[in-house]
């Protein structure tokens, strides 16, 4: 299917078509200069050109907790429960390495971001879909996973808000997780890469803030959405201090550590007044309010997500997540991404990202609602 659809935006490119693109979630605004600027001072200082203390600079942990402790409410023991990350991709790539035997399970939600389903299977475990339907407000259903999976299921994967549904958690969801966790004896991974990405007053929680939630599992929180720091690499895993010292002895084995002068320009946008996170909120708020209407117009049953940077819409009825796709770039000359590509249950659905400058998102949104009546 990915093939196909690959050929058919190369067939309309050498055929001069203008595509736009709404497939890949990268932020096109630049890191914030305070943040550059950081780098570029500590970049110049020798104390940062040697190899990294492996388990990051002071510096770096303690604005980590700082951020977590005035954001969220979290105390964190900048020693113990925090250990710096080469983005949040690494960190869950590591975590099952660190966690998975061969035979285990790790519980991933489907849709999901693919590297819960592809990290289990490297470690020689295996990957158990929990399905995210509208039905159940894009939260797993943790009563449905037969006793035998659960039996050999060794972590549980979450992610809110949500890519690629751009769900957030409400209600008692977390605190319900951590009790399923100490039934089950598993350790839960929150990966919380859109906190800080959310609209209409929602305000996003840390999963650490949940009564109990060290006990069970870590955060990987990753500078990357937030800050526009894609290109970076740091992020942070946070939580239960055993858990953080094994997923670092393994890392250890792994890779050496961040640069010392990306982990202070890192601090930095911790411990800025967060106005730049406010501008891209406000920025991502006026894209989403273009693109949904113009979703509605040509009837889909699309809801403004409260959190992230990306819009997943049900296909209308008799198309699939492809043949939808094709449609929008033979007819509009807009990509999507088919929502298969995210797991099963993403048939049916596409996503959207809103990460592509105003006048081209404008312009996408254009192009979809002038589809009204064909
Ligand atoms: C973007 C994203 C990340 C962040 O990845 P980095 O490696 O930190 O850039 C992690 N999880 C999800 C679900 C994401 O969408």
């Amino acid at each position: 299917m990915f093939a196909q659809i690959e050929e058919l935006i190369a067939e309309k490119r050498a055929a001069g078509i203008d595509l736009i693109s709404l497939g890949i979630g990268d932020p096109e605004t630049p890191t914030p200069s305070l943040v550059a600027d950081v780098l570029c001072e500590h970049a110049r200082n020798p104390s940062t050109h040697r190899y990294p203390s492996n388990k990051g600079r002071p510096s770096f942990r303690e604005a980590v907790a700082s951020f977590y402790a005035t954001r969220f409410g979290v105390s964190l023991d900048p020693d113990t429960e925090i250990i710096p990350a080469l983005g949040g991709k690494e960190a869950i790539a590591n975590l099952n390495l660190a966690f998975l035997d061969p035979g285990d399970i790790a519980l991933a939600s489907d849709p999901g971001y693919p590297v819960y389903t592809s990290g289990p299977i490297l470690a020689g475990a295996d990957p158990f879909y929990l399905p995210l339907t509208p039905e159940n407000d894009f939260l797993p259903d943790l009563d449905a996973i037969p006793a035998e999976t659960l039996s050999r299921a060794r972590m549980l994967y979450l992610n809110y808000p949500n890519n690629p549904t751009g769900a957030v958690v409400e209600g008692d969801f977390f605190a319900r997780v951590v009790e399923f966790a100490k039934a089950n004896d598993l350790v839960v991974i929150h990966d919380n890469a859109y906190s800080e990405l959310t609209y209409d007053g929602y305000v996003a929680p840390s999963f650490l803030e949940t009564p109990g939630a060290k006990d069970v599992g870590l955060e990987v929180f990753s500078l990357s959405k937030a800050y526009n720091m894609t290109g970076w690499r740091i992020a942070a895993v946070v939580g239960n201090a055993e858990l953080a010292r094994i997923y670092w002895q393994l890392k250890t084995n792994i890779d050496s550590g961040m640069f010392e002068a990306v982990q202070e320009a890192g601090a930095a946008a911790l411990l800025s007044d967060q106005s730049s996170v406010a501008q891209m909120r406000e920025t991502y708020r006026r894209r989403r309010d273009t693109l949904v209407p113009a979703l509605q117009a040509i009837g889909l049953h699309v809801e403004p997500p409260k959190g992230t940077i990306y819009v997943w819409a049900p296909v209308p009825e008799g198309e699939t997540s492809a043949s939808f796709t094709e449609k929008m770039i033979d007819q509009a000359a807009v990509v999507m991404s088919p929502g298969t590509g995210f797991g099963p249950s993403g048939e049916g659905f596409v996503r959207m990202s809103l990460t592509l400058e105003d006048e081209r998102l404008d312009e996408a949104a254009e192009r979809i609602a002038a589809l009204v009546g064909r």
